[in-house]
């Protein structure tokens, strides 16, 4: 299996890069945030709980991420592999996908990390906002905490994978083409 976790700070590209990898590799797209916001819409209980963390750009607690994500890799059995989107987001994440994945005897092949510095971001996720209609775009205070949250509880996450000598950085800066070439070449070199 191949299973990568797309790694980087709110507004990197996760998203459209994801959409190219999973159509060459024929991957399943797994963001966290994409079902949580599904969960939002469809007025669930857990969309109700996620909603009252993202509103205000913090994480949803571990737990209940951990036990969404297990249960949506074992909702498909027939993946070739996973594009990890968004998660994980903190070390706690990190080790209990691991021991997740050896429980269905498959581990994460790389980090591919989006490197992106803070001015550009701030500058997508305000042109972001004008089109993807998140709450969480379109409050410079939300955006001030993800950005946070990024540095303090999430950018950790890289030495994990570092340690397990699974870390490659990616320069994020460019045209979406040219940041999914250096994916590729990234995941073809696996
Ligand atoms: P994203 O779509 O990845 O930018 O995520 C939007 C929001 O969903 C985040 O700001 C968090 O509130 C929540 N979220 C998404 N993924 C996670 C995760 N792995 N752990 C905790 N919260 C998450």
């Amino acid at each position: 299996m191949l299973n990568i976790v797309l790694f980087g700070p709110p507004g990197a590209g996760k998203g459209t890069q994801s959409e190219r990898l999973i159509e060459k590799y024929g991957l399943i797209h797994l963001s966290t945030g994409d079902v949580f916001r599904a969960n939002i819409k469809g007025e669930t209980e857990l969309g109700t709980l996620a909603k009252s963390f993202m509103d205000k750009g913090q994480l949803v607690p571990d737990e209940v991420t951990i036990n969404m994500l297990r249960s949506e890799v074992l909702n498909h059995p027939e993946a070739k592999g996973f594009i990890f989107d968004g998660f994980p987001r903190t070390n706690a994440q990190a080790e209990a996908l691991d021991l997740f994945l050896k429980s269905i005897d498959t581990k994460i092949s790389v980090m591919l990390a989006l490197e992106v510095e803070e001015v550009e971001l701030r500058e997508r996720l305000k042109k972001r906002a004008e089109v993807s209609g998140r709450v969480d775009d379109a409050n410079p205070e939300v955006i001030q905490n993800r950005i946070n949250v990024y540095n303090n509880e999430t950018a950790p996450v890289k030495t994990f994978y570092q340690n397990q000598g699974k870390f490659v950085a990616v320069n994020g800066i460019g045209s979406i083409d040219e940041i999914t070439q250096r994916l590729f070449e990234e995941i073809n070199k696996l």
